[in-house]
């Protein structure tokens, strides 16, 4: 056994020592990368595939209401947004979590949340073969808008407003949207993450001009 492995060491370091023993091993890698290249270009239906299947992906539920995406945010979590812009099509927890690279139980629990409002609503299908139920979700976003804007509407109300002035509330707005903004008092504008309803941009602390 012993003499066997000295003769291999030999043959290794004979080869290593010569420039021609170099130069056969450099090429072969060179070779390796050309055959996937080849073969990508000639099978033509791998092409249309991957082609097709990012843009299936990229088809996204547009989230267009200025309200709606605050509001998503407050009820359902951080996690709200992304999780409804996949909902383009009825689909599956399991998809989702998929396509968000989230835990399913994460995604079940911001599809609860939004349960609640009967913003997210599922359909209970058994199949036949399996006896299994499964459950397709999907999302009501008119309904989701009219809470939406009922919701930022009482926010901002004549009377929120003036009852926060009573209090003596430290007021805050947004400079991008200058006159067009509310001004928000301090409740308010932690329950927005002092973000601003209307454009996003952050809120800032409003001072009275006297
Ligand atoms: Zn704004």
């Amino acid at each position: 056994m012993s003499g066997k492995k000295t003769s291999k060491a030999k043959l290794i370091s004979k080869g290593s020592s010569k420039k021609v023993g170099k130069a056969k091993k450099l090429s072969a890698p060179a070779k390796k990368l050309l055959i996937p290249k080849k073969s990508i270009t000639i099978s033509k239906s791998a092409k249309i595939k991957a082609v097709s299947a990012p843009a299936a992906k990229s088809k996204k539920l547009k989230i267009e209401d200025k309200y709606l995406n605050i509001f998503l945010t407050q009820i359902g979590g951080e996690r709200a947004i992304q999780i409804v812009q996949e909902f383009a099509a009825p689909a599956s927890d399991e998809d989702i979590a998929k396509r968000c690279k989230l835990k399913v139980s994460e995604v079940r629990a911001v599809l609860n949340k939004l349960h609640n409002y009967g913003i997210a609503v599922y359909e209970r299908s058994r199949d036949e073969s399996s006896g299994w139920y499964s459950y397709v979700w999907k999302m009501d976003m008119a309904h989701a808008s009219k809470i939406a804007e009922a919701r930022v509407k009482e926010d901002f109300s004549v009377e929120s407003t003036q009852s926060s002035i009573e209090q003596g509330c430290q007021f805050y707005h947004c400079k991008d949207c200058g006159n067009a903004s509310p001004k928000i008092p301090f409740e308010t504008a932690m329950d927005y993450s002092f973000k601003c309803p209307q454009c996003g941009n952050g809120l800032a602390f409003y001072e009275k001009k006297e």
